[in-house]
């Protein structure tokens, strides 16, 4: 019972064509027995109008008075054409024929004219035919024939002379000939259904097994894909809806297996970050202490040596600061719940305010920035603070990878704000990760990257429906773009 649809295919596909048969076989039964007899009654009927017109032919030949020959039918006028004729009528046609009179008076019974019949013999309406027929009507009756000893169709045509009906032709064919030719039929009807069952039942469990496959193939494709292989594929092309399922599998573990490589790389980042993070932390804080200690225990005595103490307990702790305020924000930012500030402010302002601080360190590296712009009112809703944040992270990056004495271009365009630099650049492996978070390029320029900067700008540009993309070539440069929609 392992492959249950296939055998649930089979089963309903032999059983539609057994309904389908017995309906057909019901039909043809009735259709064809119906048909066969309407045929049988024609084929009679014209036999006997034929006969019936050539004894009229005949008894007005030989001048005869048909009516007039009751009882001498078998005699005397057996001896002329009518009457080897009329000897011969069963032959002629092909069946038992009576002619009776008005009277229903048996006249003659063809080649068993010997033999002594009575109207008693003939099956039991013919006296309704014969009365009938004695109207000018040719008519049929279906009944049992004693003399026959079977069910018999009779059919009853006037023989006219000189404009008179002067008998009645009756033909008696049993309906065992047709039923036997029913049988026959039903034989032909049955072989030709169980033959068409076998055949169906086999082609039906070829297709069912055609259509199981796939499917199976999906089934051990989704099991590899539980037990974490995600590199399983179904590999199966077909343009049907089983090939759109199996390429939606195949999509998927594609994907899943996409998933599951970020994800380890999400992991090493975040195993990254930690240690950079513990790193980060701890070095200023030893530096503080270290400090701390050595001012406590009286060791320093200059007083300029103490103040420079001073200071580089104030710069260590001012980087502790934005490293923790950094943690702190981008967990604000990544927060859904977190709402920030919106207020109708001039990106313009927040532009020239974010360019002017980070000027200074700019300086420091006799670097120039180059500021365009077209307008000097550009009205969106923000957070003025944030919005400075996300242009001070992209400039300060700019300044940190740029080399000494080379530009920074910033363009206001439309809805768009470009910075671009002349620096490092960024390699394409590593592009496409740079908005990540804690993700960083370990590099002389950047020894005290934390890897949350751009990961902020991200959060910021996202929170105010602005596009942050960005294009880098190694060794040319790189260009930040906001596209403010
Ligand atoms: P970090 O604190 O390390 O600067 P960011 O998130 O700001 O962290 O930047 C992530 C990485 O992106 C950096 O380590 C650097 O490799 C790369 N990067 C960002 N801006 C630039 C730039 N203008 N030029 C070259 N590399 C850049």
């Amino acid at each position: 019972m392992k492959n249950k649809i296939a055998i649930k295919l089979t089963s309903y596909f032999s059983i539609a064509l057994l309904i389908f048969s017995i309906v057909i076989g019901a039909v043809f039964t009735i259709l064809f027995k119906s048909n066969a007899i309407n045929m049988h009654k024609k084929e009679l009927e014209n036999r006997a109008l034929a006969i019936a017109e050539t004894i009229s032919e005949l008894s007005e030949g030989s001048g005869l008075n048909f009516g007039s020959m009751h009882g001498r039918m078998m005699g005397l006028n057996m001896q002329s054409g009518l009457g080897s004729y009329i000897r011969n009528l069963d032959d002629i046609a092909m069946t038992d024929a009576w002619i009776v009179d008005e009277n229903l008076n048996l006249l003659t019974t063809g080649s068993m004219a010997h033999m002594k019949y009575s109207y008693a013999d003939l099956p039991k309406d013919a006296d309704i035919v014969v009365n009938n027929v004695f109207k000018g009507y040719t008519t049929f009756s279906e009944g049992f024939s004693p003399l026959l000893n079977t069910p018999t169709i009779t059919v009853g045509t006037p023989i006219e002379a000189s404009g008179k009906i002067i008998g009645a032709l009756l033909l008696l064919s049993p309906v065992k000939g047709i039923d036997n030719a029913v049988n026959m039929g039903y034989k032909i009807l049955s072989l030709s259904i169980i033959i068409a069952l076998i055949s169906s039942f086999i082609l039906s469990t070829v297709l069912a097994l055609t259509f199981t496959k796939p499917l199976k193939k999906m089934k051990n494709t989704a099991q590899l894909l539980a037990e974490g292989n995600y590199s399983a594929k179904t590999a199966i092309k077909q343009n049907d809806e089983i090939g759109e399922l199996a390429s939606t599998i195949d999509i998927l573990s594609s994907k899943l297996d996409e998933a599951s490589r970020e994800s380890e790389i999400l992991q090493k980042q975040r195993q990254d970050f930690i240690t950079n993070i513990s790193h980060e932390l701890r070095t200023p804080v030893t530096v503080i202490r270290g400090s701390l200690e050595a001012l406590c225990d009286g060791i320093i005595k200059d007083p300029e040596k103490i103040n420079d103490y001073y200071k580089q307990m104030l710069n260590d702790s001012k980087s502790l600061e934005r490293l923790v305020n950094d943690l702190l924000e981008l967990s604000r930012l990544q927060n859904a719940d977190f709402k920030i500030d919106m207020a109708e402010i001039n990106l313009c302002d927040v532009l020239k305010d974010a360019i002017r601080s980070a000027s200074n360190i700019a300086q420091t590296k006799n670097i120039k920035i180059e500021y365009h712009h077209n307008k000097d009112v550009f009205l969106i809703n923000g957070d003025y603070g944030r919005l400075r944040q996300m242009f001070i992270i992209i400039i300060d990056n700019a300044v940190k990878f740029s080399y000494e004495s080379s530009k920074i271009y910033i363009d206001l365009k439309g809805q768009s704000i470009s910075i671009r630099d002349e620096g490092i650049g960024i390699s394409k492996e590593n592009l496409p990760y740079i908005f990540d978070r804690y993700y960083r390029v370990k590099s002389i320029e950047n020894k005290s990257g934390t890897g949350l900067g751009l990961t902020i700008a991200k959060q910021i540009a996202l929170r105010h429906n602005i596009n942050l993309s960005v294009v880098s070539k190694q060794g040319v440069g790189t260009t930040f773009e906001f596209y403010i929609k």
